[in-house]
């Protein structure tokens, strides 16, 4: 994970390929489009104004509806949840991921108002619980104002490092650096090197109002709406190529029945925490055709075709983008 505040400048050379390979990404596009028509998995995560977003996950609710005008008036928009065999022209589906509150208190009455449908996958783990998830609890930490030590020794007697902490652009490093470690390993560790970080900052466990996750009426609320399905996201939001087997089971798994008991129905689909390849393996997909999910969303940029694999259904991540710069990148599926 990187923070935005300290991007590096991307050379030249970087960017002159990153174009070949967008020019090449666009040209195998439009040649498959020619002989299926592609549906567009769309990520949001939140949508909301913040006044720091260091993961650029949040939507403006402006940006969120304008988008939403656009596509409704281009596209089909197709629930994610829905055998799209049938679909003849290019498609769109919305999705969000996570369980943020925001979901329902911001997205939800813009996507009923439209008349737009999208799917939530939420982490069950997170539900009505008072923490932030870890990603913003470390945020509000390492980037808060506190009174730092000069340097942040982490041991949980398996992994040992120190970061220099004294000036913003070493907390920027430590940010972007412990958040990348994190990734790495189980909740139960995970929440020892928060502790550790806290107690480094001198601050206690907060949960900001506007950074919570929903609580479960927010999330029977969804449920209620002909507008949102509810699907599963794993309960600890632990990349699942970093667990046993077991554990990816449990997580597979206990997921998916948790939200059935607060929601009193089938939880579908399934979404990959953080969804690149390298973040889940062939056993996680299997797992969760064994659990009885019938398609799963990873994270990475491409359309769905016939052919596609249906527990590994690529996704754009839409970021705060006014909308003619999400047209620009909608044109790389060349379908606007
Ligand atoms: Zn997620």
């Amino acid at each position: 994970m990187a923070c935005p505040d300290c991007d590096s400048k991307v050379s030249l050379r970087q960017a002159f390929l990153q174009r070949v390979l967008t020019f090449a990404r666009v040209g195998r596009n439009f040649f498959r489009n020619l002989f299926d028509p592609p549906v567009l998995t769309l990520t949001y995560h939140r949508v909301n104004t913040l006044q720091t977003d260091p993961q650029l996950l949040a939507v403006t609710p402006e940006h969120f509806r304008a988008q939403l005008k656009f596509l409704k008036k281009r596209f089909p928009i197709v629930r994610f949840e829905d055998d799209w065999s049938g679909v003849r022209e290019a498609s769109v589906a919305i999705t969000f991921d996570d369980g943020y509150a925001d979901n329902v208190l911001a997205a939800l009455p813009i996507l009923e108002e439209l008349e737009v449908p999208a799917i939530f996958f939420v982490c069950a783990g997170a539900v009505g619980t008072h923490h932030e998830f870890w990603w913003d609890e470390v945020g509000r930490i390492v980037m808060g104002e506190w009174t730092f030590l000069k340097r942040f020794d982490l041991n949980d007697g398996r992994f040992r490092r120190t970061w220099s902490t004294e000036t913003i652009e070493e907390r920027c490093k430590l940010y972007g650096e412990i958040l990348d470690e994190m990734k790495k390993v189980d909740a139960s560790r995970r929440d020892s090197w928060l502790r550790q970080l806290r107690q480094w900052a001198g601050t206690g466990e907060e949960v900001r109002e506007v950074n919570r996750a929903m609580t479960v009426g927010e999330l029977e609320r969804l449920g209620q709406s002909r507008w949102a399905t509810v699907g599963a996201h794993t309960i600890t939001h632990t990349p699942l190529s970093s667990l046993p087997i077991a554990e990816q089971r449990k997580e597979i798994e206990g997921s998916k029945k948790q939200l059935e008991v607060w929601l009193g129905r089938e939880v579908p689909v399934f979404s990959y925490p953080f969804g690149q390849q390298g973040d889940y393996t062939q056993e996680t997909v299997e797992l969760c055709r064994q659990a009885g999910f019938v398609k799963a969303a990873a994270n990475f940029p491409g359309q769905a075709h016939r052919w596609t694999d249906p527990y590994q259904i690529p996704r754009l991540v839409v970021r705060n983008w006014p909308l003619d710069i999400f047209k620009k990148h909608l044109r790389r599926f060349w379908i606007v």
